[in-house]
């Protein structure tokens, strides 16, 4: 059990911010796709924008931005979600509370009940398409859901009858050395943020505070922290980057197997991989 944990329901979460925001003055410009940040302009399908600053937090959809395609590697991950249940059901799984659950597995997934007790249940699917391709419109690979739904009934057997209504899928950032960083460049004017690997929920936060600090408090404490203006070099050029997600997650796959038939210590198939792969 971890104290440090909690549920969020994130379209509220964004709705909420974009109201502060909007009360706050700013203006939202929804549905516009930006293509290149050259660094002056930013170029959108809806014209061009010049400002004196401009920040990037594209996350999992960098690499779509001209001269970012190796930048940070879109990776996928994608959640189920039960019907309501009943209470004989929560009763029987002994989860009463909004407690989160995850399993310690290289390839973990996570869960939490929802506030209209349905059990949501995520984990990684097909985690990488071949070119940094992203998913479209949040489809979910039928064989995701059954592997996610296996999942499901493995670890709470007591909702084994439940119906799977809804299925989704998003997109991560993940940088080469699988650390997040955030960072302005004074000469150009540009900053970034991002880079999370699937834990950006509370390191958003954070980080706007940061890039805020960089541009009006520059000699903040914020501004001195170890994420700040980290640089990572680059993926590998295909087809490098698609063998090593893809390696990477068969590793995964072996170890936790390995691990769930009785291995007392972490597999080295685990270790040697994240190595390899530069995640550890
Ligand atoms: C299924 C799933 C489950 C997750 N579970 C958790 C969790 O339990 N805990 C946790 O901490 N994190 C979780 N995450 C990760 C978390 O959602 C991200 O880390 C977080 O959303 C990153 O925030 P962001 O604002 O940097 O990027 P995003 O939320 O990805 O937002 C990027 C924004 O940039 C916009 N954009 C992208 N490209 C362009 C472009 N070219 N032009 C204009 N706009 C563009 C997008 O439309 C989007 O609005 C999960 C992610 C997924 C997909």
């Amino acid at each position: 059990m971890s104290p440090n944990s909690a549920r969020i329901h994130p379209a509220k979460l964004v709705r909420g911010l974009a109201d502060v925001v909007e009360k706050m003055g700013v203006r939202l410009c929804e549905d516009t796709t930006v293509s290149e940040i050259s660094p002056r302009p930013a170029r959108t399908d809806r014209g061009n924008v010049t400002a004196t600053y401009i920040l990037r937090a594209t996350e999992g959809f960098t690499a779509n931005l001209k001269g970012l395609h190796r930048e940070w590697l879109p990776m996928n991950s994608s959640m189920i979600v039960t019907e309501p249940l009943g209470d004989e059901v929560w009763a029987e799984i002994g989860w009463s509370d909004c407690d989160t659950v995850g399993d310690s597995a290289h390839a973990y997934v996570y869960s939490q009940r929802t506030a209209d007790n349905r059990i949501a249940l995520g984990g990684r699917g097909i985690p990488y398409l071949f070119g940094s391709r992203t998913d479209v419109g949040g489809t979910t690979q039928p064989e995701t859901v059954r592997a996610l739904t296996r999942m499901l009934r493995r670890m709470f057997p007591a909702a084994r009858n439940a119906r799977i209504e809804h299925a989704w899928a998003g997109v991560l950032g993940v940088p080469r050395n699988w650390k997040a960083s955030v960072g302005l460049d004074q000469q150009t004017g540009v900053g970034w943020a991002g880079g999370y690997v699937g834990t950006g929920v509370t390191a958003t936060n954070l980080a706007a505070r940061t890039l805020r600090d960089l541009i009006l408090d520059p000699q903040s404490e914020l501004t001195t922290l170890p994420w700040v203006n980290r640089r990572v070099r680059q993926w590998d050029k295909e087809p490098l980057r698609w063998i090593a997600v893809s390696s990477l997650y068969k590793a995964y796959n072996l170890a936790d197997r390995a691990e769930n038939a009785g291995r007392k210590t972490t597999s080295p198939i685990a270790k040697m991989a994240g190595i390899i792969t530069g995640r550890t």
